[in-house]
């Protein structure tokens, strides 16, 4: 019997205007990164030290597929966010440079078993289980920013079945994009490939079978997805 085992496919993510794909290699997460969100969350935002986390690269869902609801959960929430694709990585990237580390923009939803992630705040536990399940990171296609430059500000919304839940704007985050990478490059080394999650604004909640999702960064990318 042999013993090879054949390497899974590497996840990878369409590029708007191009027939190559971005693979991917991490996803880096930051949690709480617009007030009025860490707000909704009985915490207060930490303006000094960013509160990262991740999910594996294999999480990724593209082209609009559905999302099945996962197991072990009974609070499954979503949280819109901006995700940017590193071209470039590094250690101890400074502020100053840490843009020119960015491919491309888009679009992503960091689903959430929030009460698994209750859960893990009061006894002190990681928050694996709570965000780095299968189908846990559905993304839109990427916006290189060679086309669009490097947004600072633009309007971030999710509907839920038509209806609003979630709508605020990338310029109330608290750590921006050049500092995300800046800190994120002190304790890791980024590398081509990397994507990161920057934070979602207030209005999360709950999704139910059924629910159909249309995320959308102005002028950047839309995502559409079901919970099935
Ligand atoms: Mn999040």
């Amino acid at each position: 019997m042999s013993e090879h085992i054949v390497p899974p496919p590497t996840p990878d993510i369409p590029i708007i205007g191009t027939d190559v794909r971005f693979p991917v290699h991490r996803i880096y997460c930051i949690g709480r990164n617009y007030a009025e969100h860490a707000k909704e969350m009985g915490m207060q935002a930490d303006r000094t030290e960013p509160t990262f986390f991740m999910k594996p690269a294999d999480t990724i869902v593209t082209g609009d597929a559905d999302v099945p609801y996962p197991p072990a959960t009974h609070n499954l929430h979503h949280e819109v966010e901006m995700i940017v694709a590193l071209a470039r990585g590094g250690r101890d990237i400074p502020v100053a440079d840490a843009l020119g580390c960015v491919y491309a923009y888009g679009v992503g939803l960091d689903l959430t078993r929030r009460d698994l992630q209750a859960a893990a705040i009061a006894k002190g536990n990681p928050w694996d289980t709570a965000k780095g399940f299968d189908a846990s990171a559905p993304v839109s296609a990427l916006c290189r920013a060679r086309q669009i430059g490097h947004p600072e500000q633009a309007r971030l919304v999710l509907e839920v079945n038509g209806q609003m839940r979630q709508d605020g704007d990338i310029a109330d985050m608290i750590f921006n994009v050049a500092k995300i990478i800046h800190h994120l490059s002190k304790l890791w080394l980024l590398t081509p490939g990397d994507l990161i999650f920057t934070g979602t604004p207030a209005g999360v909640g709950a999704l139910q079978r059924g629910d159909r999702m249309r995320a959308e960064l102005a002028g950047v990318g839309i995502l559409h997805t079901r919970i099935i």
